[in-house]
């Protein structure tokens, strides 16, 4: 089994995280790609995050009408920081040991992959794949250089379609009273009229 794992805030999730996965799923083969919600990611500590459990609500209602996409509470469960190797070890005991897991991240992402938690670790364990835009190019040489020869096994790059969304502009589009529409799935659009999120 190949499972592709999608984290982030999603606060709230958006059609960039979805177009991300469903590409990265395709271009690399994956059985089934898990979206993991966040409880509290320490370069965010700084600003409001929206409840658990409407972020997790969000995800599963934008996830719903893809047979390939999961979720999961895990991390949101879990109490305390959540570390990315302590989801991975989750992960290989409850889908088991041969399961191969993909870590999706966002190019930008890759840069700090060494400051992370356990990085050497988590790299020899699991596989990352970063996605760029179109045109947009990695300096993969300091990945390589800290990582060693695992980096060109279990680090991956793709391009994706890249889309221009971002959910702290969907958070300000919402509080100044404009569209989100065609930027979220409509079941999220109505759900956070619904619940009054991000006036
Ligand atoms: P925020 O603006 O609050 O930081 P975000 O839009 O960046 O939110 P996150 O929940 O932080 O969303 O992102 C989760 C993951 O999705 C990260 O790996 C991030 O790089 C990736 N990602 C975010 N937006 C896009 C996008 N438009 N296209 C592709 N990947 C994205
Ligand atoms: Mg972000």
């Amino acid at each position: 089994m190949r499972l592709g794992i999608m984290g982030g805030t999603f606060d709230p999730i958006h059609l960039g995280h979805l177009a991300t996965a469903e590409a990265v799923r395709e271009n690399f083969s994956l059985d089934e790609i898990l979206f993991i919600p966040a409880a509290r990611p320490p370069h965010k500590l700084a600003r409001h995050i929206t409840d658990e459990r409407q972020r997790l609500a969000m995800t599963i209602l934008a996830t719903r009408s893809n047979k390939f996409f999961r979720v999961s509470d895990m991390e949101l469960r879990r109490t305390g920081l959540s570390y990315t190797l302590d989801t991975m070890n989750e992960l290989h005991a409850t889908f088991g040991q041969s399961t191969e897991l993909f870590f999706i991240i966002g190019a930008d992402s890759l840069a700090d992959l060494q400051k992370w938690h356990a990085a050497r670790e988590l790299v020899d364990k699991c596989h990352f794949i970063a996605t760029t835009r179109q045109g947009v190019d990695i300096n993969f040489s300091a990945v390589e250089k800290f990582f060693g020869a695992i980096a060109n096994e279990h680090i991956h790059r793709t391009s994706t379609p890249g889309l221009e969304i971002s959910s702290t502009d969907i958070r300000e589009k919402v509080r100044l009273g404009r569209s989100i529409k065609y930027l979220v799935p409509e079941a999220v659009e109505d759900y956070i009229a619904r619940e009054g999120l991000y006036l």
